[in-house]
């Protein structure tokens, strides 16, 4: 347009001219605004589908959950029961720690076998083995997860009472399985609840499964004492036990 055109305008044109020039810059906005929208709306849906995507592969590998796998074609279970021969354990008139835990363990692997696991015990008479005779067991028979058991004691305090079971520090899955049998073990006996914690044991740093170590009362508390000692008591800590098990097995 030259400026003798632009003069030979009338001012009803001109001002037709400026309404179309504002109508264009309207638009333009309105086009830059919704192209605006759809790039958000676009990014939007990427991270959906990003976040998606990692939430399948992190349960593809196993990542979010601390369920125990089968190794074989079915589980295989380690029982350990505490102490064996001349290696009594603590006691408590009648009550002697490893005849307990022989018992209790026993009574399980009743349970865990009718269940259709193979259970392997680290002593199934009263054998006196080594710490580290039994972890090399357990890792020999390339169970999926171990259970010791042992029975509290305290020097100083005959009041303290109830259930209390250790994990390998540092474990996940060690620490989802005590925690399944603490509250199993505890629901069953009606125990006094002394929860989980990670702890040092040869049973439980030199083995390759995750493994626990469950105490399920004190021999230096009276009660928990004569508890231990009864056979209807063993079967309902046993019960417990194989309940917190199955909790934590990934069976599919
Ligand atoms: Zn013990």
């Amino acid at each position: 347009m030259d400026t003798n055109e632009k003069q030979h305008l009338t001012p009803a044109q001109r001002r037709r001219k400026m309404e179309m020039k504002k109508r264009r810059q309207k638009e333009l906005q309105r086009r830059k605004r919704r192209k605006k929208i759809l790039i958000g709306a676009a990014i939007a849906v990427c991270v959906v589908i990003l976040a998606f995507s990692i939430y399948q592969v992190i349960r593809l590998v196993g990542l979010g959950s601390s369920d125990i796998s089968a190794k074989g074609e079915t589980f295989v279970i380690a029982l350990d029961p505490g102490h064996g021969g001349e290696d009594t354990g603590m006691s408590s008139g009648e009550a002697v720690e490893k005849e307990i835990d022989l018992k209790i363990c026993s009574k399980l692997k009743i349970m865990l076998e009718s269940q259709g696991y193979q259970v392997v015990l680290t002593r199934e008479d009263d054998t006196r083995l080594s710490k580290e005779e039994r972890a090399a067991l357990a890792n020999e028979s390339g169970a999926d997860l171990l259970v010791s058991v042992h029975c509290n004691y305290s020097e100083t305090d005959a009041s303290l009472s109830g259930a209390v079971t250790c994990f390998r520090q540092g474990d996940k899955q060690s620490k989802a399985l005590a925690e399944n049998i603490q509250t199993d073990l505890t629901a069953e006996t009606g125990a006094a609840d002394g929860g989980v914690s990670a702890g040092s044991y040869t049973i439980l740093n030199d083995t390759e499964m995750p493994a626990v170590l469950v105490q399920p009362g004190y021999l230096s508390s009276d009660t928990d004492a004569g508890s231990l000692a009864e056979d209807s008591y063993q079967n309902d800590v046993a019960k417990g036990i194989a309940y917190g098990i199955l909790a934590s097995l990934d069976r599919g």
